[in-house]
């Protein structure tokens, strides 16, 4: 079996080490034989997300997030849209996740308008939301990360949210969400990078991808007792 990655903007977004959760899917593939593939879709580059059964998008700057926009709307935008509603395996972290959206204005008044491939919108403000974080999935995963961002998002009705907060900002420090979810694309503002601590959610993402290819997945257990004490570790300082 054979899974290929595409990194988008590996190079620009890449905050906090988000780089981390291809290591940690392709490392958790190796482990059952699976191969991986991984090819870094930069600016420039032509890009066809039929190549591809997993798409990672990380986070950066307002900065970046500005400048790659006229890379991406040269059909970047058109794959990736495509993809996900035709239930490719995306995870795409804050300002990645930020793009996936109608638009994010910046703290300062900047309109940027993303590709709308998912039914929300992001806006800025000066205070960061900042700090350790933790939230559930509706599997029940209980997902550790941190956030940095000063965009607010805010989901429309046509998607979930990725899990609901246990402590921190999430979203946008109001309605007690996090992330967003839609087919097999995930969305969250948890760098960290947050994979490699979360092993049950980057079995998720594995398995998805597996069923889309294969039809099925089984995915045999590993040894996570590493993950689970960095996990715990981090539960128990910041969290519960
Ligand atoms: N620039 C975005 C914000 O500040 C995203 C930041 C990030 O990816 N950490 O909201």
């Amino acid at each position: 079996m054979m899974i290929k990655i595409a990194h988008l903007y590996p190079d620009m977004l890449n905050l906090y080490g988000d780089r981390g959760n291809i290591i940690a899917l392709t490392e958790r593939m190796n482990a059952r034989g699976i191969e991986v593939q991984t090819d870094a879709i930069t600016m420039g580059k032509t890009f066809n997300a039929d190549d591809y059964d997993i798409l990672f998008i990380g986070g950066g700057q307002d900065f970046e997030q500005d400048v790659l926009l006229d890379d991406l709307k040269k059909g970047k935008d058109v794959q990736i849209h495509n993809a996900i509603e035709s239930g490719k395996v995306m995870l795409a972290i804050c300002g990645g996740y930020q793009m996936l959206g109608k638009y994010y204005k910046t703290y300062d008044g900047k309109m940027l308008e993303y590709m709308g491939a998912l039914d929300f919108y992001t806006e800025g403000k000066p205070e960061r939301m900042i700090g350790n974080y933790a939230y559930k999935t509706k599997e029940g995963i209980e997902v550790v990360g941190f956030e940095n961002h000063s965009g607010r998002t805010y989901l429309g009705e046509s998607v979930e949210p990725l899990g609901k907060m246990i402590k921190g900002y999430g979203n946008n420090g109001e309605d007690g969400t996090e992330g967003v979810r839609y087919k097999n694309t995930f969305g969250t503002y948890s760098h960290g990078p947050v994979l490699p601590k979360n092993p049950k959610f980057a079995d998720l993402l594995i398995a998805k991808a597996l069923e889309n290819k294969y039809g099925k997945a089984d995915l045999a257990p590993l040894d996570d007792t590493l993950e689970e004490k960095a996990q715990q570790q981090v539960m128990k300082l910041y969290i519960k």
